[in-house]
């Protein structure tokens, strides 16, 4: 069983949780990481709270209260416009404060999302080849999928 917190983008707070939810229930994206047979649990969800980013001072917390196991960064943060400049530094305050490891990502990086950042200098510079790497693996049909 995996216990898993998830903190979304402010940016997107009336989100409905649609795409996270599809790629949590057929394990794409993120979530391609767990078996499908593996039972998986969201102990909590929450938006940073806004920039700076607030939030991720204490949900973590809150998550840990319900025997969270790994905290997803949503794909929000990595596809914005433009990307979250704090990525980085929620993944290396979480997993210190918090010894809880980080996922980048929930639900694939939908396909108009990826051809309008390949065309704009933000990826580049916030290395997400490297950083969403898990996310940049899927297919540009399932990427489209989710558009
Ligand atoms: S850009 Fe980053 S800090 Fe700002 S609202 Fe989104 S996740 Fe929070």
């Amino acid at each position: 069983m995996k216990k898993i917190g998830i903190i979304i983008c402010a940016r997107y707070s009336h989100c409905g949780g649609g795409k996270c939810f599809r790629a949590l229930r057929e394990r794409h994206g993120g979530f391609a990481r767990y078996a499908p047979e593996e039972i998986v649990e969201i102990v909590g969800y929450s938006t940073c709270g806004g920039c700076p980013g607030g939030n991720v001072e204490y949900v973590p917390g809150e998550f840990l209260k319900n025997g969270c196991d790994v905290v997803h960064l949503a794909t929000g943060l990595v596809v914005g416009y433009p990307p979250c400049p704090r990525l980085g530094q929620f993944m290396v305050f979480i997993q210190e404060q918090f010894s809880l490891p980080v996922v980048v990502g929930t639900h694939p990086i939908p396909l108009k999302y990826l051809e309008s950042h390949s065309r704009l200098p933000f990826w580049k510079q916030a290395k997400m080849d490297r950083v969403a790497a898990d996310l940049l693996k899927e297919s540009r049909e399932l990427m489209e999928s989710y558009n």
